[in-house]
């Protein structure tokens, strides 16, 4: 039965988990805005619609005609990305994650992690992960989120859950 004590001792056990000396890792959670702004860096070609190859004054970085444009690499526009670091707990192994439905879904390339409940809007609006974000990078440490955070913590909903698929 889940009473206030069990909800407790969940919480407390998690709280652990996020510890100093823990098994929480530190992790990099990325949004890249589906937008395209136009370099502010470079002249525009109007046919192309790509980087001209010229210097547009005022912008940040200027640059010698006819090389690329350091800003956006000679494509013309910019995505935005934020990125924030937090720390996750990160459970590879499918038979230790929460509320995952067997019989829909392959675990293969998949991972859950489970983060704090302040850190729900930055998963809601990243889109990759890269986990253990101390390390040096390494492709295989990028994730795709495959579904939205959901609240997890018996009724005190202190923590989300969050399945991510390898890139
Ligand atoms: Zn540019």
């Amino acid at each position: 039965m889940i009473n206030s004590s069990f909800k407790k001792l969940f919480k407390t056990q998690i709280d652990t988990f996020f510890g100093s000396d823990s098994l929480s890792l530190p992790c990099k959670l990325v949004s890249a805005d589906n937008k395209h702004t136009e370099c502010s860096n470079c002249q525009i070609d109007p046919m192309s619609g790509r980087s001209s190859g010229r210097y547009k004054v005022g912008g940040p970085f200027s640059f010698p005609y006819g090389q690329l444009c350091p800003i956006c690499n000679g494509i013309g526009y910019i995505h935005s990305i934020h990125e924030t670091s937090t720390r996750m707990l990160v459970i590879y192994d499918y038979k230790k994650w929460i509320n995952f439905n067997q019989n829909l879904n392959s675990a293969d390339g998949m991972l859950q992690t489970i983060s704090k409940i302040e850190d729900n809007s930055k998963i809601q609006s990243a889109n990759t992960l890269i986990v253990d974000s101390s390390g040096t990078y390494n492709y295989q440490n990028e994730y795709v989120k495959d579904s939205d955070p959901q609240p997890v913590g018996f009724g005190s909903n202190d923590y989300v859950y969050t399945f991510w698929k390898l890139k």
